[in-house]
């Protein structure tokens, strides 16, 4: 298990490193495609401002050529011109073409490059020259001297034009080459740039969707990966169940909302029986597949908002965030513990699981949850060691009161063995002095430790699944001894008691219907005994349970009424046929009028209710008489007799004589 645990977490960083990875890789994709599409227009931005003010300027500069070349054309055709007719006219036009042409050089000087600093300045040297011969020149055809005219024309004027002409058109002509070259490249620069544009916008747009879908799906694949750490840290790896911190949690949660609503939350803690054997016989590989079957079955039988978790090996948890009592969570561990009855399949074999369970109730066994857990734990131990299947914590069971806890061990045994033995106590009625009952009382015949009384063994009982098969065995053995006495000719009825987790047993009906009808004893002939506490603990329940059996015919009795808490409504709300008189207030009513008093109002208000009343602890005769005159019924204590083993009450009642009480009652009255 270790080792899968190890791998999963490996592959987990593994993935998660991946992950990590392609989103780094994406986003400085992301930030790369910003950049290039950013870029992209900076550059043609200003490729463009750089070619557009490239060919500004060389055609500029061309002009200035142009211009230039014009001027030496004027020069030449005035020269011509003044030569043929000679005024002041032509001459200022042609002053002015060579000062057009000195301001075109200006222009060219301002406008141009070193080169064509050095060729402007070539050009006005040259130029220097040639105007001194046209002076010349202008001056022999001022002259009207032809002839030298002419000759400094040959000589100087000629060939100095000729070089300047040369000069000018030749730059001119080179430079109206690269102004026409510079618009080219602007133009071809436009048109690249006219579908580069929307060609790097639409890369970039297709780009950012890819590297934003990347994102998108690592985002998606982190938040997978984060939730499932999540889970598995509040969840265990074998079943999916929730593991001891998420129980824990809810546990607490349940906790302040039952402190707000005034409500109790339980906790069972399940854990297999024998599960070692199974490991041990089937491999651990089907101990586990044997531990995934266990949540649904065990969830098949909870309520929706009841929480199974794996607290590890083979211990479950189960918390029920609102129980009534101790009863009710008793209730939902024995229908855990049935649901896992119905056989297991482990490797194409059937095995039968069994369990033990601990139960733990907010505000009866402790408040917080780290104390409920433990001493739900402590009471699961108790249930596993002496295989009583259930068992709900007690303070006595964990001080291991050391009688308690080996008797405890050892009841199971008892009752297998049919060590639990039945004493029968009678009932006289107090006006005719017969025998009007029996109160059968269990006692436990200890292979070692003789007559143990039930005051040691029935709250052990109590606290454990135990109880339910002790009241069987009881009312079995009580009404197996009714049918013999009957057959005998003795009808007598016989009273049995009853626990809180009776009166929660859905089965007790059944039980009882089947066991009087398998010894063949009416339902009258039997009485039911329950405390005012027992009915308390699950009020609702228990009336249900008890009015079906009143149904039946079983007489109901509350047995040691006055110790408890009954109100007169709830009292009145159950099926109760006889109300018993605690025996703590008939013992003491000879020496206490106080007592005597309630003993005295609780005869009274029985019959008021219309149920007969009894004492139980009737020690003395003054008792008695005291009864007899306040009216109650019946009475039942040592002054009769003391519980007696089923023969020794038979010889007791060939020997009792009815006219021995009513003498003394009257006498006493009479006294
Ligand atoms: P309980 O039902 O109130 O039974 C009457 C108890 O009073 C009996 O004690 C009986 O021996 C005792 N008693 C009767 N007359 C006198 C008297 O004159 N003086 C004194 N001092 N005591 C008297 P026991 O047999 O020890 O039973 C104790 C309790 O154990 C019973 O109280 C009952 O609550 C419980 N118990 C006995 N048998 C069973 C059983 O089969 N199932 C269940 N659930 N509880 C049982
Ligand atoms: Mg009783
Ligand atoms: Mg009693």
């Amino acid at each position: 298990m270790g080792e899968v645990m190890g791998r999963i977490a490996t592959d987990d960083s593994g993935a998660r490193e991946v992950t990590g990875r392609t989103r780094r890789l994406a986003t400085a994709g992301l930030v790369g495609v910003v950049l290039l599409v950013s870029g992209f227009a900076q550059w043609a931005a200003h490729a463009t401002a750089h070619s557009a003010q490239r060919a500004i300027s060389t055609n500029r500069l061309s002009d200035g050529y142009a211009r230039a070349a014009r001027a030496v054309a004027a020069e030449e055709s005035l020269e011509r011109k003044y030569r043929l007719e000679p005024g002041p006219e032509v001459r200022a036009r042609y002053d002015a073409a060579a000062a057009e042409l000195l301001a075109a050089l200006e222009q060219v000087t301002r406008d141009g490059s070193p080169a064509d600093q050095a060729a402007v300045a070539r050009v006005r040297t040259e130029h220097g020259g040639y105007l001194n011969a046209i002076a010349a020149m202008f001056a022999a055809v001022d002259r009207a001297d032809t002839a030298t005219a002419l000759q400094i024309d040959d000589r100087d004027v000629d060939p100095s034009f000729g070089l300047i002409e040369r000069l000018v058109e030749g730059e001119a002509e080179r430079h109206h080459q690269q102004a026409l070259d510079a618009l080219a490249e602007l133009g071809m620069l436009e048109t690249f740039i006219s579908w580069a544009t929307p060609a790097t916008l639409l890369a970039g747009m297709l780009l950012v969707a890819l590297f934003s879908s990347v994102l998108r799906r690592v985002q998606r694949q982190l938040n997978q990966q984060r939730e499932r750490a999540v889970h598995s840290s509040l969840h265990d790896e074998l079943t999916g169940l929730p593991n001891r911190s998420l129980l824990t949690d809810r546990f607490e949660q349940a906790l302040r909302t039952g402190r707000r609503r005034r409500t109790a939350a339980g906790l069972l803690l399940l854990d297999l029986d024998r599960f070692k054997e199974v490991n041990e016989t089937f491999g651990h590989q089907h101990g586990d597949d044997l531990l995934q079957q266990i949540g649904p079955r065990l969830s098949a039988a909870l309520r929706e908002t009841d929480t199974i978790g794996r607290l590890g090996g083979d211990e479950f948890a189960i918390l029920l965030p609102d129980v009534e009592d101790a009863g009710g969570a008793e209730l939902v561990a024995e229908r855990l513990r049935a649901s896992l009855t119905e056989p297991f399949v482990i490797a194409g074999v059937e095995l039968n699981v069994e369990a033990s369970i601990g139960v733990a109730v907010s505000g009866i066994h402790g408040t917080d949850a780290m104390a409920l857990m433990q001493r739900a734990e402590i009471a699961m131990y108790l249930a596993k060691k002496h295989s009583v299947g259930v068992c709900s914590y007690s303070a006595d069971l964990d001080r291991g009161s050391p009688g308690g806890l080996a008797l405890l061990g050892q009841l199971r045994r008892g009752l297998d063995r049919d060590e639990l033995v039945l004493h029968y106590q009678p009932k006289i009625n107090l006006r005719s002095g017969r025998v009007c009952g029996v109160e059968a009382l269990v006692r436990w015949q200890h292979p070692e430790r003789g007559l143990i009384p039930p005051d040691q063994f029935i709250p052990l009982a109590e606290h454990t699944g135990l109880i339910k098969p002790l009241t069987h065995s009881v009312l079995d053995t009580a009404l197996a001894q009714v049918r013999s006495w009957a057959a005998i000719g003795l009808e007598l009825p016989v009273a049995v008691n009853l626990s809180a987790r009776n009166l929660v047993d859905e089965h007790l009906y059944d039980e009882v219907a089947e066991l009087l009808a398998k010894h063949g004893v009416p339902a009258h002939l039997l009485e039911l005994e329950v405390t005012e506490t027992t009915i308390m603990t699950e009020p609702v329940r228990a009336a249900r349970l008890l009015t079906r059996l009143h149904g039946l015919g079983v007489r109901i009795a509350i047995d040691d009424f006055g110790a408890g808490y009954t109100s007169l409504a709830q009292l009145r709300a159950l099926p109760v046929t006889d109300l018993k008189v605690d025996r703590s207030f008939v013992m003491t009513m000879d020496r206490d009028p106080g007592n005597a008093l309630i003993v005295h109002s609780v005869v009274e208000l029985g019959h008021n209710l219309g149920l007969t009343a009894i004492a139980e602890g009737v020690e003395t005769q003054q008792s008695m008489s005291a009864l007899a005159d306040y009216g109650c019924d019946s009475a039942q204590g040592y002054r009769i007799s003391r519980p007696l083993p089923a023969d020794a009450f038979l010889e007791w009642h060939a020997r009792w004589d009815p006219s021995n009480v009513a003498e003394a009652v009257t006498a006493e009255a009479g006294g």
